[in-house]
């Protein structure tokens, strides 16, 4: 039996970052009696015209972190979007959670496949992995439209320094897009069938997929097509967003 342990509380806006043109991180105060694990997700109710509107977010950054909790937007034209868009420190939003069974097993070894935005648990879940120093490895695959657009590349690339048991994998699926692809050194296309047999021991490990909808079902397909077993694959689909978004 899993305890709930769901809280609703006012939290204060403590940081906003832009990360990429399109994404925006914000660090909301959380108060003592919260907690998550990796990587579970939140509910964040901001004003809409007038009446509150609630979206999801996972929570990416590492449950060990105290008193505040990252969640990260890809912006959109949204009314929602617009409010969280214009978030400043020291606003006030409404929380609740948290909520998901998206977690992390800590005991096996994990290929975490991420569409975009949807990298946003696996921060949290290896930032947790290499705070606490577990015995597993982890190969994250990550698929971005261009170079410029992936999230958190800076902190990614020290987590990787900092955990011989990590490494990532980029692959951009619209290089034409982009301004510096002449430097880009990663693969190129979706994920497919050759980045996920290349890794070690590819059969034997847990699954993680994120991402919009379409990204999540295509991945699995190929994943069952592969012969990974359906009890080896975790899913988490971002609802809300479609296609290559
Ligand atoms: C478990 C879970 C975890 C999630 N975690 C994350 C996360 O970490 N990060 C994240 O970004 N999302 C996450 N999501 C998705 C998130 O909850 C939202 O659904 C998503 O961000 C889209 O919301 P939106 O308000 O931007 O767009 P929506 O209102 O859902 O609109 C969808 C599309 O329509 C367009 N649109 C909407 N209104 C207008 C308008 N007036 N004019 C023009 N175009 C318009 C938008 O541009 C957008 O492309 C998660 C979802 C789930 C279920």
């Amino acid at each position: 039996m899993i305890k709930l342990n769901t809280t609703e509380f006012e939290s204060k806006v403590l940081r906003v970052r832009q990360e990429t043109p399109e994404i925006k991180s914000f660090h909301f105060s959380t108060p003592p009696e919260f907690s998550f694990k990796p990587a579970q997700h939140i509910v964040l109710e901001l004003p809409v015209g007038g009446k509150g509107q609630k979206k999801s977010f996972s929570i990416s950054s590492s449950p060990i972190t105290n008193g505040y909790l990252e969640t990260t937007k890809r912006m959109s034209q949204s009314e929602y979007s617009k409010v969280m868009c214009s978030l400043k420190p020291g606003d006030k939003v409404r929380i609740k959670g948290p909520y998901g069974m998206f977690l992390l097993d800590e005991k096996r070894d994990a290929i975490m496949l991420a569409g975009g935005i949807g990298i946003t648990p696996f921060k949290n879940m290896i930032e947790y992995a290499t705070e606490k120093k577990l015995p597993i490895n982890i190969t994250l695959v990550l698929s971005n439209k261009t170079p410029e657009e992936i999230p958190f590349m800076e902190e990614l690339s020290a987590l990787e320094g900092k955990n011989k048991n990590l490494k990532i994998v980029h692959t951009i699926t619209r290089p034409q897009e982009s301004k510096s692809t002449g430097n880009w050194k990663g693969s190129t296309g979706r994920i497919n069938k050759e980045i996920i047999s290349s890794i070690e021991r590819f059969k034997e490990k847990i699954y993680y997929i994120c991402g919009p909808p379409s990204m999540v079902n295509e991945v699995n397909a190929l994943l069952l097509d592969l012969g990974i077993k359906k009890e080896q694959i975790k899913l988490e689909r971002f609802t809300g967003y479609n296609g290559d978004e």
